[in-house]
Order: C-alpha cells, then sequence, then structure tokens
C-alpha cells in the first residue's frame, strides 16, 4: 500500500493548489505517483514575504522556546519514520532500509540543533583601553532560503532547516522536482508540531525552478541561501546572490571522494567499507567512494573480494525485500551511467562484474566493477553517480596522494591501512572536507559536513552547522 502524502505546497502556514501541476514519478516503475502545484515567481514572493513577516516574532522567543517546539518536530519524525521511509523511497527509489536511516538522520539534525541554539555564546573581550567593554552577541541572520537535491530529500532539507530555525531564522525550501513529497510530508509535521505560520515554508516548482531560484538568491528580503546540488548550478547560484544582494551563502557541491587501500590495509574491511561508501543509494550520494584507488601489491586480492561482494548486491525496487541496489532517479541519469561506463570499457577498461543495465527495470544499472581504469577516463574524473566502483592502481603513497588531489573536487576522502603513522599523514595531505579512515560511512548531525575546492562553501551539521545562520554583532561599551 502506497503511504498517504500532501500533494500541495505549503505557504504562510496554508496547503496552497494550483490548477497548474507536475507529475511526480516512482523511478522504479515510471508511474505517476503524484501531481504538485508548479509555482513561480509570484507564488515564492509570498513565501518569502511570509517568512519576512514571520521573523521578528520566532527570532524574539528564547533558544529553549524554539528547541521545545523543534523537540516535537523530531518526536513526530521519529514517530512517523515507516511512512517518511516508504515516501523517500517511492519518490526517490531508494531501498525501505536506507530511506529509513534517511528518515533517522534527518530527524536527528532537528533534535541536534534545537538543543544546540541553546548554547550560541557571544563573547567578551579584554578591551584595549581602561574607557571601554567589548563584547559579541551573535544573532540569527533573518530569512533563510535554500534549494535541495533529490538524492536525500529529507535530510538535505533539515540539515539547512533545523539550524536556521534553531538560531531563530525563518525559512523557505524550493524542494527538487523529482521528490517534492517528503519535503511536504516534512511541513505536515512542522505544522502539527505548532511551528507558526511563515517560519517553515515550502514552495513547489517544475517549469519555473530558475524563476523561484532567482527570487531566493535575489530578494533583498531573504538574507542567507543555502544550495545543494550540482557544482555547476551552485556556483550561478551563489554568484547571483553576492552580485544582487551579498548574501550569506553556503554550497554544498559535487564530489568525487577517492577510497585508499595500502597493502597493510584489512582487505576484507576495506571491501566492507568501500561497498558501504560506493554502493549506498545506488551510488548517487556526493560522498560516494566515486573512485577506488589499489595498491599494487593488494591490487588483485582486493579487486577478487570486491568483485565476489559486488556481483552478490541485490537489486530492485526499493520496496522489496532485502534489496541492496535500487533504480536510478532518471532516464538522464542511467544515460549518463551507460555512456561513461561504455567509454571506460572502450578504453580499456574490464568489467569485472555489471557493466550494463540490469533486467530490473528501465532505470535499473548492475552493480559494476570496473578494472584497468587509468586517470583519464572520465569515471576517474567526474562524478558517475551510479552503482559503478572503478579501480585504479598506485604504486607508493605519494602516487597515490597525488591521483587522490588531482580534482577541482574536495568533499570526502576515505583510506584504509593498519598503519597509525600513514593514516594521520594521508589524511593531513588529502585535499578533503571530511577525511573517513578504516570506515565508508561517516555522516551523521554532530560533524562539520562539508567540501574545499569546487565542492563547497561552509558546513553543515555540527557546532559549525549553526554559525552559518548566525551573525556575529560586536558592542562597544565606551564612557567608563
Ligand atoms: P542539481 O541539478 O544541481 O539540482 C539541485 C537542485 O537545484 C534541485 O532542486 C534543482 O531543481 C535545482 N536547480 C537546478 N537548476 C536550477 C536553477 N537554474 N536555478 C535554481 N535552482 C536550480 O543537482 P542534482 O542532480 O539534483 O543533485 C545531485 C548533485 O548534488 C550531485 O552533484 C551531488 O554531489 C550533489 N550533492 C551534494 C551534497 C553535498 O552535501 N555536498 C549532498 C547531496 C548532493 P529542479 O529539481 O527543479 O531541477
Amino acid at each position: 500500500m502506497s503511504p498517504t502524502f500532501r500533494s500541495d505546497a505549503y505557504i504562510d502556514g496554508k496547503w496552497r493548489a494550483s490548477a497548474k501541476r507536475f507529475d511526480v514519478f516512482n523511478p522504479a516503475n515510471q508511474e505517476v505517483i503524484a501531481h504538485v502545484p508548479d509555482f513561480g515567481a509570484a507564488e515564492t514572493e509570498e513565501a518569502v514575504a511570509a517568512a519576512h513577516r514571520a521573523f521578528p516574532a520566532w527570532a524574539a522567543k528564547a533558544a529553549k522556546e524554539r528547541a521545545a517546539i523543534m523537540r516535537a518536530w523530531f518526536d513526530l519524525m521519529m514517530g512517523d519514520l515507516d511512512r517518511l521511509a516508504r515516501l523517500i523511497s517511492l519518490e526517490g527509489g531508494k531501498p525501505i532500509a536506507e530511506a529509513k536511516g534517511e528518515a533517522a538522520y534527518g530527524a536527528s539534525f532537528v533534535e541536534w540543533f534545537g538543543e544546540e541554539a541553546k548554547r550560541a555564546y557571544g563573547r567578551t573581550i579584554p578591551s584595549t583601553t581602561a574607557t571601554r567593554r567589548y563584547v559579541t552577541i551573535r544573532q540569527p541572520i533573518g530569512v533563510s532560503a535554500a534549494i535541495t537535491p533529490w538524492n536525500f530529500p529529507l535530510a538535505m532539507i533539515t540539515r539547512k532547516a533545523a539550524p536556521a530555525l534553531a538560531a531563530g531564522c525563518t525559512f523557505v525550501v524550493k524542494p527538487p522536482s523529482q521528490t517534492p513529497l517528503t519535503a511536504l510530508a516534512l511541513a505536515e509535521l512542522a505544522e502539527k508540531a505548532g511551528i507558526p505560520a511563515g517560519v517553515f515554508n515550502v514552495v513547489t516548482t517544475h517549469d519555473h525552478t530558475a524563476d523561484v531560484g532567482k527570487v531566493l538568491c535575489e530578494s533583498p528580503l531573504v538574507r542567507k541561501f543555502s544550495f545543494t546540488g550540482s557544482t555547476g548550478i551552485g556556483k550561478k547560484l551563489g554568484a547571483a546572490c553576492v552580485a544582487s544582494t551579498v548574501k550569506k551563502v553556503s554550497l554544498e557541491l559535487g564530489g568525487n571522494a577517492p577510497l585508499l587501500v595500502f597493502a597493510d590495509a584489512d582487505l576484507d574491511l576495506a571491501v566492507k567499507g568501500a561497498i558501504a561508501s560506493k554502493f549506498r543509494n545506488a551510488g548517487q550520494t556526493c560522498v560516494c567512494a566515486n573512485r577506488i584507488l589499489v595498491e599494487d601489491s593488494v591490487y588483485d586480492a582486493f579487486s577478487t573480494k570486491m568483485t565476489e561482494a559486488v556481483a552478490k548486491l541485490k537489486v530492485g525496487p526499493g520496496d522489496s525485500d532485502g534489496v541492496e541496489i535500487g533504480p536510478l532517479i532518471d532516464q538522464t541519469a542511467i544515460e549518463k551511467v551507460e555512456q561513461m561506463v561504455g567509454e571506460a570499457l572502450a578504453s580499456g577498461a574490464v568489467a569485472l562484474t555489471g557493466g550494463k543495465k540490469h533486467a530490473a527495470g528501465a532505470q535499473f544499472f548492475t552493480p559494476t566493477v570496473l578494472a584497468n581504469v587509468t586517470r583519464e577516463m572520465r569515471v576517474n574524473q567526474e562524478e558517475i553517480f551510479g552503482p559503478v566502483a572503478p579501480l585504479i592502481r598506485f604504486k607508493d603513497e605519494d602516487e597515490a596522494v597525488a591521483i587522490a588531489n588531482d580534482t577541482p573536487f574536495g568533499l570526502a576522502a576515505y583510506l584504509f591501512t593498519k598503519d597509525v603513522n600513514r593514516a594521520w599523514r594521508v589524511a593531513e595531505r588529502i585535499e578533503a572536507g571530511m577525511v573517513s579512515i578504516n570506515d565508508g560511512i561517516f555522516s551523521n548531525e554532530v560533524i562539520p559536513f562539508g567540501g574545499v575546492k569546487e565542492s563547497g562553501l561552509g558546513r553543515e551539521g555540527g557546532v559549525e552547522g549553526l554559525d552559518e545562520y548566525l551573525e556575529t554583532k560586536f558592542v562597544n561599551f565606551g564612557g567608563f
């Protein structure tokens, strides 16, 4: 049975229908599951105005009061995990168990930031003269806007909305056109939790994405803009925010994570970590191990173990029992993966398993291991965003680091080694915002998540995540 869901947008505490609607599809079978309002600039301006009106009262609440409301939102999410997971899986394709993990991960930001905002301390600064006293106070920035991607339809919203609301900001989000239903379910629970009208708004769109984005980036009422998505779009939107109104901007963009397996690694642990990192969400995560670099002397042993494990992964619709690999999000995604794998094979790579589409349906790709991959191939240079693990040989630590860093991206990196000195050394040398040692999964609400180079600006989660929604104001008391 399908999960229940809302299919109208949520603006200023009201459910807003529209005569013009767009289709939301189930990526497992391409069936239409909902019709959602296709709103444009006018409705986005309404949402921004509502958030602007709601801001003074929300910001004036004590952090403890906001935290109590957020706690209610968190509890409602945790009480509704099954439905949220089925919705994430229905519109995004994720296996149910993974979708449930995302729902709990998404909820954890609401709990963490509600609590953390109570500790948004300012400072007293020793004065430079006897006649003055200096302090800083932390204040919410104001209306915050966000644009989010489909690969984590719930968590990419709460990772932004939770620190914003906790800090005292109000919030407008444009969810992705492929997965708006999860965003609307979040709004439904926000309303039930007692989040006041205008504090959390969801504007859905399909044909007017650029117009909605323009309002969110250029409106003088919006003081903070946060984007998660591809680097190309992020650069454009970030530039528009600065050029128009000098907004504070956070960008969580694409990655090209290397996973390094050294000869001294526990190979079984490395295979487990590589599978967890590479194949989660069918390879459609920004922190996915995009390419796996393996030291010469263990390359054959690692590739044999990896191939055996990958060949066993169960492919199918997200709601089928025991499925580990669901469909890719849309036709464009599957075509891109097919093309990248085809190019690699034509240039000398070998498919140890997989290498082609899967019989489960039009948007399924067989979990793949590619050997003999070279640095020149596109599978090494670009985000694959599919269940494909390219293996590249390296001869020593210097070469491994050089290959790992030879990319404009710098989001996550993974390394497997039992040598603690090497672990420190390589973690320091790798150009990435996050390095995970002997572990393929690391995301949670307490850590600063984010990238360097063209993978982004700013951090989400952890104490750093709250800073993104606060301004530090310096106050001078003179005349002593
Ligand atoms: P995308 O094409 O950049 O889309 C992301 C969002 O931007 C969607 O809501 C999309 O709306 C919107 N958008 C697209 N063009 C726009 C425009 N001209 N103006 C305003 N908004 C626009 O990225 P994606 O393919 O959905 O997501 C995958 C990418 O996200 C990957 O590169 C991945 O690495 C990255 N990602 C990064 C992180 C991180 O934390 N660093 C996390 C998750 C994903 P529509 O749906 O309406 O087109």
